[in-house]
């Protein structure tokens, strides 16, 4: 029988939790026993996460408005979670965006500063929210989605050197490895996942192009991309007390792309 209990009697709020990997995490905790708070910026999609979890699961499952570039909103959604549940274990920062989603209009600068905003700005400001209410409590999880292009650079031909995912994916790195630093006493554990690229609505208009989509299986040494789910795997080691002595730490999910 595979296990059930992983995350049981833990909270946890996922941030881009209504697409992609947010919501296979979702999925996957509440599967686990843990009661989820699925926030995004889409709350429509939310709901509807969150709704095919509690009819799939039985567990708690509750939807949050989020924009995670709103200070005031980011506080809001950690006190809501606390009031609904008691508590906030685990909180894992998957909202994000690419540069292919921003309007054509917009030049570079508005570009950077939009996914940077997002990407980077938002995992900081929805930890300290977080962290705020882990201290009160002496511990919690923290698992950010960074990326494989936090580590290294894009292949030859895919970035003019200015595109700012890498650099909010290596600023998530960073951010990762400091936090989990300076918090190790404190209970609270802040971990990040690299994962390589992985079927969801931010790759979709890459893996739609047969061409794009043959590019990047053959840059993964296992020739495929990852499944939102496999991603999942890994973020529920690090929320659960199964990685107690993991902190700082990025794990690279990727078919083997950055140990080429
Ligand atoms: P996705 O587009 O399927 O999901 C992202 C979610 O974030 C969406 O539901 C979106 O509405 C939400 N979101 C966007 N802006 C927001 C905001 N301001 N506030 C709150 N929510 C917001 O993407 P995904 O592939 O599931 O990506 C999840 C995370 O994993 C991202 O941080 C992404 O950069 C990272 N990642 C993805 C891949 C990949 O290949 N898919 C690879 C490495 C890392």
């Amino acid at each position: 029988m595979p296990s059930t209990d992983r995350l049981k009697g833990k909270t946890a709020l996922i941030t881009g939790g209504a697409s992609g990997i947010g919501a296979a995490c979702a999925d996957l905790f509440a599967q686990q026993g843990a009661n989820v708070a699925v926030a995004d910026i889409d709350l429509a999609a939310a709901a509807s996460v969150a709704f095919a979890i509690r009819g799939d699961h039985g567990t708690s499952a509750t939807s949050l408005e989020l924009d995670v570039t709103d200070r005031m909103r980011c506080f809001a959604a950690v006190q809501a979670v606390v009031s609904e549940y008691g508590a906030l274990d685990v909180l894992v920062n998957s909202a994000g965006v690419s540069p292919r989603a921003a309007p054509q209009s917009w030049d570079f600068e508005q570009i950077w500063d939009w996914v940077i905003s997002i990407n980077l700005k938002g995992s900081m400001m929805m930890s300290r929210a977080a962290v705020e209410q882990m201290q009160k409590q002496g511990a919690g999880s923290i698992v950010n989605l960074a990326s494989i292009i936090g580590l290294v650079g894009y292949a030859e031909g895919m970035s003019d050197g200015f595109n700012p995912y890498p650099h909010s994916k290596g600023g998530i790195v960073q951010m990762t490895r400091d936090m989990g630093v300076a918090m190790a006493k404190s209970g609270i554990r802040v971990n990040a996942l690299c994962p390589g690229f992985t079927y969801s609505n931010l790759t979709k208009s890459l893996t739609d192009q047969p061409d794009m989509l043959a590019k990047l299986e053959s840059l993964h040494p296992m020739g495929r991309l990852g499944q939102p789910r496999e991603v999942a795997y890994a973020a529920l080691y690090l929320a659960s007390d199964e990685s107690s002595f993991v902190t700082g730490s990025c794990l690279t999910v990727d078919g083997g792309y950055t140990s080429q």
